[in-house]
């Protein structure tokens, strides 16, 4: 079969090779792969970026896949060949006397994996997956929106779980990125608000992207202080919510500046640089300055609904490629030509 692989601890040094079809386990699940997203982290890691040093020097990168059960292991209780299914990125198995999993947090577990780095993921004709790591995907959706599931509960795990955005609340989305856009829209399901802003290498993509979907945009650089003028142009004494999504350390420093007395800031990116924050200003604004990492079953759930709903605009997010191209499929996305690169697997 075709795996897009990582091969060395190095730049770009991923390939399209061919490997053995992979027979499952007692408890896995032989999936023939349909579709799997090119995510931020999989460039992250495809550049080799400090952060992602826990990634295997070899390994099929892809988290976000949907796919068709054809064989399951003999322990497998409750799938079948034929079956739809999508996957749970991040992996904690489950045990009952573990804090993060009985508080509904398996993602926080030190005992946490995550298959596309820390063993074969999805960007291949097929993968195996562990019963307890799969989900059912609902009729209503076709194989290439569940395989949206994954960075949607990411943002409905950011904006549901840990935000508690609210109808009426003003938000800002900072970097309107895949994450940042998928928080604008689970925000405004959830009736708030939303402003997006992004840089000016945003602006022909996309923030044309969440322009065509509805949402108002600025367009800001690291250098100018000018975002807290343009939000206090709309909301006087500023947002309610700050939703961090860039991964700018500037971006997350001035953020204090657009957030009203008592409102709250979310960071739900990975920052590659250390911070100096003005902490004075949060405490003197009473800012509630959180974070947000990853998702769980639930959060997944929440995301089905929402891509049910109809509310995730499909075709203007997102950009279908062959598997044999998924090497542009990543440059693409580097150079931000594209919002959301699918990668088709069964092509
Ligand atoms: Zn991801």
């Amino acid at each position: 079969m075709k795996a897009f692989r990582r091969l060395a601890r190095k730049k770009r040094a991923a390939r399209l090779v061919d490997l053995p079809v992979p027979i499952p386990r007692n408890n896995e699940v032989l999936l023939k792969v349909s579709f799997c997203g090119i995510c931020g982290s999989d460039l992250h890691a495809w550049l080799n970026h400090k952060g992602y040093e826990s990634v295997l020097t070899e390994v099929t990168f892809g988290h976000e896949l949907s796919g068709l059960v054809v064989e399951v292991g003999s322990e497998v209780k409750n799938w079948k060949a034929g079956e739809r299914a999508v996957m749970i990125a991040i992996q904690t198995k489950h045990l009952e006397n573990d804090r993060f999993c009985s508080s509904g947090l398996p993602q926080l577990s030190p005992r946490r994996r995550v298959q596309g780095f820390h063993l074969d993921g999805g960007m291949a004709d097929y993968v195996c997956v562990e019963e307890e790591f799969l989900l059912p995907i609902p009729d209503e959706l076709s194989l290439a929106e569940a395989a949206l599931v994954e960075p949607l509960s990411v943002a409905e795990h950011c904006i549901a779980t840990r935000t508690k955005v609210r109808p009426g609340s003003s938000v800002v989305i900072s970097g309107p990125g895949m994450i940042g856009m998928m928080c604008a829209i689970v925000a405004r399901s959830r009736g708030a608000e939303v402003l997006v802003v992004g840089t000016e290498r945003d602006f022909t993509t996309r923030l044309k992207s969440a322009r065509h979907i509805g949402f108002e945009t600025f367009v800001t650089n690291d250098s100018d202080a000018s975002l807290d003028s343009m939000v206090k142009n709309c909301f006087e004494d500023g947002v309610d919510v700050f939703i961090e999504a860039s991964g700018s350390s500037q971006a997350l420093a001035n953020s204090w500046k657009s957030v009203r007395p008592n409102g709250m800031i979310t960071a739900v990116a990975l920052y590659s640089k250390f911070i100096q924050v003005d902490i004075t200003q949060f405490v003197r604004k009473q800012i509630d300055l959180r974070t947000s990492y990853g998702s769980s079953t639930p959060d997944y759930l929440r995301a089905f609904e929402l891509l049910r709903s109809g509310a995730v605009d499909f075709s203007v997010l997102v950009e279908t490629y062959p598997l044999l191209q998924a090497d542009k499929g990543f440059i693409d996305s580097e150079n931000l030509e594209a919002m959301k690169v699918l990668l088709d697997c069964s092509r």
